[in-house]
This record gives C-alpha cells, sequence and structure tokens, in this order.
C-alpha cells in the first residue's frame, strides 16, 4: 500500500485519541487578552491561567488540526505537509541582494503557530547569543535569565542506552526540566552519520556534551520536538493546551482574527482596552474587553502589522496607508531579521545500511517502517530531519577574522539599511550597539556564525548565515493596509554576510573532504567547487538560484530594546508609549541568535509569563 493511504487509515485513529475540547468563547470581557494561539501566546496562555481567578482569551487566525502531516515526526521533512496551515498570502519585496527575486514569507496559520508545521529541531542558542540581548539594556534576558526559563518547558527524553552507546549520543539532563514540552532523540539513527561526526570532530572545533547548555558552538546532539511515549510531533497546542482542556478560565477562538488593537479615550498615555475581531467564518466583527492587558503574539509579521494598523508606527508609513497615528514609533517593524543561507548540493554514495532515502526508495523497508510506527511508535518514521546540527565560530573558520571585523567596523552605519535610518537617531543607535557586539562575538569561539548539517546523508548541505548585519521591515502597503504587508528582508545586502557566507562554505568543503568521507566519494555540484573567492561563490549560487532570504525564522520587527535605541518594548515586553499592550512573540528578539528559532520562542513564552503575572 503506497505511504499516503496508509496515512489517510492512521488520520481516523490519531483524530479521535488527539483531539482538543476548546473551550468556545461566551464572554467579552477578560483579564488578558492574547492575539495570536502560536508558540509564545499557548505559553503564556497556559500560564497564566495557572491562577483559577485570571480569565484569558486567545485569538487565532488558524484552526485547531490533526492530520498525518503536522503529526508523523518523518512528514516533517515535507513542506507540503503544511499546505493550508500557512498565511498564503505572504510574499517578500524584489530583494536588493538576491537578484530582484521574491521569496513566500514562511508562516504558520494554525492553533500552535509554527510549532506545528516546522522542522522539528529543538536547539537553543549559546549563552553569548542571550547575553548579547542583556548587553543591548534588557536586564534579566541574558543566558542566566533564560536558562530557567528553557528548563521550566522541557522534558528531555533520552535515546536507549544502547543508542547512544551506539551513536555515541550525549545530552546534558541538568539542562532540562520537567516541563510540558517533551523533546527526544529517536532510537532510530542510520550509521553513515558516524563518520560525518567522525569528519567534524577531526575538524578539532568544540563539541559540547549539549548545545541547548548554552554551548552551541561546535556540533551537538539535538533533541526533537517529539514525545516519545506517542510517537507524534509535540507542538504548542498538544504540549500546553490539550492536557489543560479542563480549564474553564482559558478560552480559545480559532478562525477568528484580530484587526485591530482598541484603545481608550481620555487617559494620558494611550491604553489598551480590547482588540477588535472577525469571526473569519461569517465575518462578523466584534470587539473584546481586556481589563488587564493586550497581549500580542502574533509573530514577527503579523504583530507589527497589527500595531502599526491600530495607530501605532513609523507616521510616514502609518500616514501613507491612511491611518491615524496614534504613538510614533519608527522601532515598529524596523529591525527585522532571518536566516539567510545557501544550500550546496553534493554528489555521494550511501556506505551503511539503512540509509534514510530508503523511506522514498525501497517499499519493503518502507512497509516494515509503516508497521513498526503502526503497532509501537518507533522506527524511521519517527525520525524528522535528524538530530545533529553544527553551529560553527568567525576564527573556528578562517584565520582572517580580524580583516572580516575591519571591514565591517569600517562602515557607515547607514549604508547597507534600509532607507528609513538615515537621519534616524534612535534607529542608528539602536543598530550601532548590536553592530559593536555582533563585531565582539565574530572574534569569540563560544558564539556561532554559521550553520551546517551533521547528516546521516550528505547529499543535501546548507551554510546559514546566523549572525547577519543587513537589516530588512515588515510596513504595512500604502494601498491595501490590511492585506499582505510589505516585507523585505535585505539578504546579503551588507557585504559583510555574503563575506560569512562564503567562509562558511570553504570551511564546509574542508570538512566534507576530510579522509574520515572517503568511502562517500564527495563531490560538490552546486555550487561547485571551481568557485572559490567571496565575489564567484556569491556570484555562482545568486546565478544558480541556490541563495534564500529564509529559514522560516522571521524576528526582530519589534526589538525589544530601549527606546532612545530603536526599541518598540521594554525588557517588561510594553509597547512604548502605551499601556496594558505588550509583545511576547519573536518580534521581540532584538539580534537573532544562532540557532532555530522554536526553543528560543518558548524560552521567551515561559520568561514572557512570568514577566506578565509579576506585574499583575
Ligand atoms: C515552515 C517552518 C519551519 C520551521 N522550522 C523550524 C525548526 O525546524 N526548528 C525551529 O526551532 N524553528 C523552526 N521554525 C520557526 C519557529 O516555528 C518559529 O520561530 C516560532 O513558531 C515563532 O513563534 P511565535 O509565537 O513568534 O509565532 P508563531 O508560532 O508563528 O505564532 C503566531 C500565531 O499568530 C497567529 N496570528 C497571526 N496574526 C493573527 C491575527 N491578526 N489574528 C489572530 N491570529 C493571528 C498565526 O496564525 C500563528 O498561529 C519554522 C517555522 C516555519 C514556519
Amino acid at each position: 500500500m503506497p505511504v499516503f493511504s496508509r496515512l489517510a487509515v492512521a488520520v481516523q485513529l490519531f483524530s479521535i485519541i488527539f483531539t482538543p475540547a476548546l473551550a468556545a468563547a461566551t464572554a467579552k470581557d477578560y483579564d488578558y487578552v492574547i492575539v495570536g494561539g502560536g508558540v509564545t501566546g499557548l505559553v503564556v496562555a497556559n500560564r497564566l491561567t495557572e491562577d483559577k481567578r485570571v480569565s484569558v482569551l486567545v485569538i487565532e487566525s488558524g484552526e485547531s488540526v490533526d492530520s498525518p502531516g503536522n503529526m508523523i515526526p518523518y512528514k516533517a521533512n515535507d513542506l507540503t505537509s503544511a499546505n493550508g496551515l500557512m498565511w498564503d498570502d505572504l510574499t517578500s519585496l524584489p530583494e536588493p541582494g538576491l537578484g530582484n527575486s521574491t521569496y513566500n514569507v514562511l508562516v504558520a496559520k494554525v492553533l500552535g503557530g509554527g510549532s506545528v508545521v516546522n522542522g522539528m529541531v529543538y536547539d537553543r542558542g549559546s549563552a553569548a547569543d542571550y547575553d548579547a540581548w542583556e548587553a543591548l539594556g534588557n536586564n534579566g534576558w541574558g543566558w542566566a535569565g533564560m536558562e530557567p526559563y528553557f528548563k521550566k518547558g522541557t522534558t528531555f527524553q533520552p535515546p536507549s542506552a544502547a543508542v547512544a552507546e551506539a551513536f555515541n549520543i550525549t545530552w546534558d539532563p541538568e539542562t532540562y526540566g520537567s516541563g510540558p514540552l517533551a523533546v527526544s532523540i529517536t532510537d532510530t539513527q542510520y550509521p553513515d552519520i558516524k563518520d560525518y561526526w567522525a569528519a567534524w570532530k577531526a575538524t578539532g572545533v568544540h563539541v559540547p556534551e549539549d548545545g541547548n547548555n548554552g554551548e552551541a558552538y561546535g556540533p551537538s546532539w539535538y533533541a526533537n520536538t517529539m514525545d516519545k511515549k506517542t510517537g507524534r510531533r509535540a507542538h504548542a497546542r498538544y504540549a500546553y493546551i490539550d492536557p489543560i482542556s479542563q480549564r474553564t478560565n482559558l478560552n480559545i477562538l480559532t478562525k477568528t482574527t484580530a484587526q485591530r488593537i482598541i484603545f481608550g479615550s481620555g487617559k494620558k498615555k494611550l491604553t489598551a482596552t480590547g482588540v477588535e475581531i472577525t469571526d473569519d467564518t461569517t465575518g462578523k466583527t466584534s470587539i473584546v474587553n481586556a481589563k488587564k492587558e493586550v497581549v500580542l503574539a502574533a509573530g514577527a509579521i503579523q504583530t507589527p502589522k497589527l500595531l502599526q494598523l491600530s495607530g501605532v508606527g513609523p507616521r510616514s508609513v502609518l500616514k501613507a496607508a491612511g491611518v491615524k497615528v496614534k504613538v510614533e514609533l519608527d522601532a515598529v517593524g524596523s529591525n527585522f531579521q532571518d536566516h539567510p543561507y545557501a544550500t550546496v548540493v553534493f554528489n555521494t554514495t550511501p556506505v551503511h545500511y539503512p540509509s534514510p532515502n530508503l523511506l522514498m526508495t525501497n517499499a519493503t523497508f518502507n512497509a516494515s517502517a509503516w508497521a513498526q510506527y503502526e503497532a509501537n511508535k518507533t522506527g524511521p518514521y519517527t525520525y524528522a530531519r535528524g538530530n545533529a546540527l553544527a553551529f560553527i565560530s568567525l576564527p573556528d573558520m578562517t584565520s582572517n577574522v580580524s580583516s572580516v571585523v575591519a571591514s565591517l567596523n569600517s562602515q557607515q552605519d547607514a549604508s547597507y539599511l534600509p532607507s528609513f535610518y538615515k537621519g534616524n537617531k534612535k534607529l542608528l543607535k539602536g543598530f550601532a550597539a548590536q553592530k559593536k557586539i555582533i563585531a565582539g562575538l565574530f572574534q569569540r569561539k563560544d558564539a556561532a556564525v554559521a550553520e551546517f548539517p551533521v547528516p546521516a546523508d550528505g547529499t543535501y548541505g546548507l551554510v546559514g548565515v546566523e549572525k547577519p548585519l543587513s537589516r530588512g521591515f515588515v510596513h504595512i502597503n500604502a494601498k491595501n493596509p490590511t492585506g499582505s504587508p510589505d516585507i523585505i528582508h535585505n539578504a546579503f545586502v551588507n557585504p559583510v554576510d555574503r563575506t560569512v557566507m562564503a567562509i562558511g562554505l570553504r570551511f564546509f568543503r574542508t570538512v566534507w573532504a576530510r579522509p574520515e568521507l572517503k568511502e562517500y566519494k564527495i563531490s560538490e555540484t552546486v555550487p561547485g567547487a571551481q568557485y572559490t573567492s567571496d565575489e564567484d561563490i556569491y556570484s555562482a549560487l545568486l546565478a544558480q538560484a541556490s541563495l534564500s532570504p529564509t529559514l522560516a525564522h522571521p524576528s526582530g520587527s519589534c526589538p525589544m530594546m530601549p527606546e532612545s535605541a530603536g526599541g518598540c518594548v521594554s525588557d517588561k515586553l510594553l509597547v512604548y508609549g502605551t499601556k496594558h499592550l505588550s509583545v511576547v512573540d519573536a518580534s521581540i528578539i532584538p539580534i537573532i541568535p544562532s540557532c532555530h528559532l522554536q526553543a528560543t520562542a518558548y524560552g521567551i513564552g515561559e520568561k514572557a509569563a512570568a514577566v506578565i503575572k509579576n506585574r499583575a
């Protein structure tokens, strides 16, 4: 039987077992209204309603969905499983650093947000990544302030002792707790990975016991957001909402979209009092009131859009769109970041049996793997995109660190930034502070600047630029303010980002050329080994359409920084110039950490809930 019809049988089974009981919203008044039922929104909703006296409403545009595509870990390899679960109208403006091509902006629209459709890697940044946030003036947001919340949210489920020994899998139990989110390393590992690991280790870079303990530099094993007890993806709804469906003080409205924030009149400081919402089935619009706070958790694209539609944002952008300015705040929609990357393709020969591609090429292997999954939720179908990644520092990749830093320091800050930064003292001050910190990180061995695979099949390679200097923006469209906003990454516009990418690719080639991988007969097809200089590598990758502005990590567009340095929210997460209005999602990230973003988003959610509880 082909895989898909087998999966169809499974849907029924899963939906009977796992359909969550969502309470319908009956009231109009709540203590907190949370906009966005994604990763951060659902963590905050759970924690706030631990107190029975506190009432919370979550507004989510997407639906609650349980399908094989978002439950079976192996399906995380196939982004088409996200069809129908994404904001499908989001496209970037032409990207000047990428030949003026436009790109889909990948954002989930489903209860649970990105955690329902993502690649399932659970990896935190290094201590240096979060300490950089604190150095920008955000008290308590360094590693020491974040780690307790990372721990609080997670429970680690290790591989079996036999698998751990066979594959030399290590982890640090101290950096996980007994929290709602199960993160695990499957017992299905493929033997070729041992040689790829050997090659990485032989480079001499630091190999942490567990990159999640603040040492995300060097190759490391990383967990996936999978609950081994059920063999399924553990996402934000599964972990934080399904187990508390009996709480009557938590209401969730799905297929409902927040249109704008309602502010009270006559007060000195603009005070958020509620949210205008539309029922997406009936088209009916109404207002829900928030007695204590409106909490924005709509993600790095929709949160700045909602603020701007509500009159909080850059004056010129609001005026052009015909929106009355209530608080002039240029930071809203500025500082937009993601991880740009280069795709690198190799010819390789798998050496050991089995290899991950057998699920697609060998019907017998596939059938037995599926039977194993159906019977006991183990086996190849629990293997998502693998459990190992390498995040590497600049000094580990080049002896030329000082020239990269010198070239960064010699730049006029405004040269490569969006035009509205020019002459804007606050935004420029904030970027200058970020640039100084990033220049410092470039010189450290305990802070990564590039990401690479540690694969069980080395065909596909990736060089991710983890500390980009280029900055984009998210602004409502003047002609269609309620439609897709103007989004631009400006990926690779800053030449230092191109340099880091090229250094990364040259280093990557040295790893794949190591004797430990001789049997794999690796040869590079994209971009091609003949391209070696910074310029040739960039031009060849551009010509081969192998550069991308996004690893689906949109962030930074409502940055947590001092207001005088281009901040949108304070370290208490309150939007400057307003009262009772906070942001808790990935848009608050001031400098993108060198890791995939969901672990950070879960950590931000946990910490944000504590911050909000404290002020109550
Ligand atoms: C395809 C894809 C692959 C990824 N892969 C990985 C990975 O392998 N590892 C990793 O660590 N990270 C990955 N990520 C990133 C990670 O999932 C996100 O960083 C994380 O989900 C961000 O959390 P958030 O709470 O800020 O936003 P989200 O989780 O995106 O939640 C925002 C929610 O708000 C809702 N919303 C928006 N606007 C409105 C509105 N006006 N009214 C009502 N609701 C609204 C959205 O529908 C969404 O559900 C991936 C993301 C995507 C999309």
